[in-house]
């Protein structure tokens, strides 16, 4: 089933674009990373694919009732983030704000839901905690608890292991392939990580190419061995 599919889209801000147009189809079950040199419009295809910006030309179509607001989001982590004074819990909750859901059981279900999410990630018991206390894997897994708050089968990862120590980015790569593998969760991922891209994408867009470029990963690794049209 087909959950995204952009045809020749071209992304920018006021009516300038930042890089060549995309064309790319996004299944569900995928884990699409996205790749290419800083400035190459990844951070901006996210912002599009949210909602956020509108596409400059081209279309996004999406399959069975889904829209940018179906996304789970995981932004980039600036560092001022990272001192944020909130607990654990008031950052998970903030992820199901505007879903829409209503009635006198708004309480409850928000609640409810927000704990699903906490235990997905194994960050239930750290609720009561200052977030900025936290280790960075471990806010990290906070935020990918809060984004998966508001995820209908989707999440777009903008770098979620940049500034992470090995073992943590490792603990991250290993929750985000539950999500997909077992949990049916369709992953976008931008990453400068091609080794980690190797392991866990099935499918890899790189842009900054004219056009950018997109194929199954196999596809992907093997014309980059044989230097095929792909520049770093
Ligand atoms: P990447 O994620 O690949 O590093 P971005 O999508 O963040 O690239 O940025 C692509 C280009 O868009 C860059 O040249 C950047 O300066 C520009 N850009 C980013 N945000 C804005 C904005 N709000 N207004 C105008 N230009 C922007």
């Amino acid at each position: 089933m087909i959950f995204i599919e952009c045809n020749e889209v071209s992304l920018g801000y006021q009516g300038i674009p930042v890089s060549a147009p995309v064309s790319f189809q996004v299944k569900k079950g995928d884990y699409l990373c996205i790749v290419g040199e800083n400035g190459s419009g990844k951070t901006t295809l996210m912002r599009t694919l949210l909602g956020l910006l509108p596409p400059l030309s081209g279309q996004i179509q999406w399959g069975d009732g889904l829209s940018g607001g179906s996304f789970g989001y995981l932004p980039q982590q600036p560092e001022l983030d990272r001192a944020f004074p909130a607990t654990v819990e008031e950052v998970v909750l903030s992820g199901i704000q505007g879903r829409g859901l209503s009635s006198l059981w708004i309480g409850k279900t928000k609640r409810e839901h927000a704990i699903r999410c906490s235990d997905e990630l194994g960050v239930t018991n750290l609720w009561k905690k200052s977030f900025a206390t936290l280790s960075g894997g471990q806010q990290r897994r906070v935020l990918l608890a809060r984004a998966l708050c508001s995820a209908d089968g989707i999440l777009l990862l903008d770098e979620p292991t940049a500034g992470l120590d090995p073992a943590a980015t490792e603990d991250l790569y290993a929750v985000v392939k539950k999500l997909n593998q077992t949990k049916g969760f369709t992953v976008l991922m931008i990453t400068h990580d091609l080794a980690a891209a190797r392991q866990y994408a099935t499918s890899i867009l790189h842009m900054g190419e004219t056009p950018s470029f997109h194929a199954d990963a196999s596809e992907y690794f093997t014309a980059r061995e044989q230097g095929g049209a792909i520049n770093e």
